[in-house]
Parts: structure tokens; C-alpha cells; sequence
């Protein structure tokens, strides 16, 4: 395992800090540096952006990202556990890394940082794809960020890539898919991370666009996608019935045959029908 910085082996470091993975946060640490410079690398240049990044637990992925140049990176970390191993790498990169003992979930990041911002984070599956919609959701477009580089369970990744007519895809792929270029940059066996989870991970650059690809109300094409994929084998008339009392009208106007299946249907026609559920709401 070769060295990207002066700073003892991350081994060295979880065993020091008493860093035993927990469960309840969905830890899997990546130890090889090697690896977390690639992840870092895949996140484009680094050096004129401030990075923020979610979830550094003992720091392999923001040393990667401090090896590689970045300018400034704010690190949000649950874990009070985790404070002293990432402050002694605040020490080797003076005035280049801020630490938050925080829930992701909770903080506004853009506080403590300037554009260009690059977020970049390994993160338990449930955090991470309700900070991705939330990401992707925000009233305003452009946002804040520039890109998200953002490693997930590969199925959780297929889905976020997703093509109409496959099996992945839903409401994942058109939030993703509406707003921004997304793409798998990398994939990792279990046997990359300590302890190893059960199944394969893979790693998915978004670049965010400058406009959506087709105008929609953020709350309401949320909202509609989550509907209509709770029960994907249903028709639209039957599983929106919900949204709107003349819901066979709305789907007609967008170009949608009522009898059509969520899975069938383009993120072109469901910004359509969001736009016109919004107008009739
Ligand atoms: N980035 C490290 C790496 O690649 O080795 C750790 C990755 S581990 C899969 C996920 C990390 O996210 C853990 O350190 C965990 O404590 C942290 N975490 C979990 N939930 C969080 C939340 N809501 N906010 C911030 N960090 C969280």
C-alpha cells in the first residue's frame, strides 16, 4: 500500500482512535489510499474547488482528496469517534480542512464554503439517496454544487443511470437524469472496504446542467415519480388516481395513454404531466 501523505497507515489510525466500525452508522471504511485517490481523482479537478464532503469517518477519502489538491474541504462526520484521526490530518494540510461533528442531514454546508463547490462522499445507503434527492430537489436550478461524486450500492447506482423500459428504473433516474449528467465511474468489489459489506459498490459522477432538460415544478415531478413507482406494475390511472380527480384528462394532455406503466414512460411526458398537475392543482 503506497503513501499519498506523511500521515501513519489508516490501519494504524482506526486502531489508535479505537474506530471499530458500527453498524448503526454504515461503516465500511476504505483503507487502501490508493483507492480513495482514484475516488477523489473521478471527482474532476479538484484544485480550484472547495470540496464537501459527507461522511470521512477515519479520513482515507479526504486525504485522497486533500493529495489531490483540493483547495478546501469541509468534512461532515456523525461519528464524534472520528474528530481527533480527521484533526490530525487538519494538522498536516494547515488551514485546507474543516471538520463538522454533525448529521449530514441537518447542517447547511454552503455556509463554509465558495464556489466552485464538488461534493464527494461513501455513504450508508439510506443517507445517501435521501441526500441525493434532496440534492437534486431544490426549488432553484442551478445549485450550489458542481458535481456530485458519490459512491453507492451498485443497485442503488444502476438506478440512478437508469434507462425507460428497464427494470431499474424510477423515480431515481428522472430526478437524476432531469437535472444533471449521470454516469458509473468506477465499481468496487466487497473486498474494498473493512469490514466488507455484502454486496458490490460502485461510484456515480452527476454533473449538474445549467438548466433542467425540460421545465417541471421540483416538489411536484418528486412527488409524482414517488407515486407513480410505489406501484410500477400498476397503470397511471389506477396508481395517480390519488394526485387528481381527472387524472385520465392530465395524462392525455402530457401525451401519456392512461393505461401506460410508470416504467414506460420518458423523463420528457412525466415533466409534462408534473407541469400540468401543477397548473390544475
Ligand atoms: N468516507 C469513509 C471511507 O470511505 O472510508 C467512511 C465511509 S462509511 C461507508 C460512511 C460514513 O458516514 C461513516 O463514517 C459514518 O459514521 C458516516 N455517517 C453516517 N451517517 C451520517 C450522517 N447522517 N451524517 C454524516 N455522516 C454520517
Amino acid at each position: 500500500m503506497s503513501r499519498i501523505d506523511a500521515l501513519p497507515p489508516l490501519r494504524e489510525v482506526i486502531a489508535a482512535h479505537g474506530l471499530t466500525a458500527k453498524k448503526s452508522l454504515g461503516q465500511n471504511f476504505l483503507l487502501d489510499l490508493n483507492l480513495t485517490a482514484r475516488i477523489a481523482r473521478a471527482a474532476g479537478d479538484l484544485a480550484g474547488a472547495d470540496i464537501l464532503e459527507v461522511g470521512p469517518g477515519p479520513g482515507g477519502l479526504t486525504r485522497g482528496l486533500l493529495a489531490e489538491g483540493a483547495r478546501h474541504v469541509l468534512a461532515v462526520e456523525k461519528d464524534a469517534r472520528a474528530m481527533a484521526a480527521l484533526a490530525e490530518i487538519a494538522a498536516a494540510y494547515p488551514g485546507r480542512l474543516d471538520i463538522l461533528n454533525a448529521d449530514a442531514l441537518e447542517i447547511d454546508p454552503t455556509q463554509h464554503l465558495s464556489p466552485p463547490i464538488k461534493v464527494v462522499a461513501n455513504l450508508p445507503y439510506n443517507v445517501g439517496t435521501e441526500l441525493l434527492v434532496r440534492w437534486l430537489t431544490p426549488p432553484a436550478w442551478p445549485p450550489y454544487w458542481e458535481s456530485l461524486t458519490l459512491m453507492f450500492q451498485k443497485e442503488v447506482a444502476e438506478r440512478i443511470v437508469a434507462s425507460p423500459g428497464s427494470k431499474a428504473y424510477g423515480r431515481l433516474a428522472i430526478l437524476a437524469q432531469w437535472r444533471a449528467d449521470a454516469r458509473i465511474v468506477m465499481e468496487l468489489p466487497p473486498e474494498a472496504f473493512t469490514p466488507p459489506p455484502k454486496i458490490r459498490s460502485a461510484v456515480v459522477h452527476l454533473k449538474a446542467l445549467p438548466a433542467p432538460r425540460f421545465p417541471a415544478p421540483a416538489d411536484g415531478l418528486q412527488r409524482l415519480t414517488a407515486t407513480a413507482f410505489q406501484q410500477r406494475r400498476k397503470m397511471l390511472r389506477a396508481s395517480l388516481k390519488g394526485l387528481h380527480p381527472q387524472i385520465s384528462e392530465l395524462l392525455e394532455s402530457a401525451g401519456i395513454p392512461p393505461t401506460a406503466r410508470a416504467e414506460e414512460i420518458d423523463l420528457e411526458r412525466f415533466c409534462a404531466l408534473a407541469r400540468a398537475l401543477a397548473q390544475d392543482g
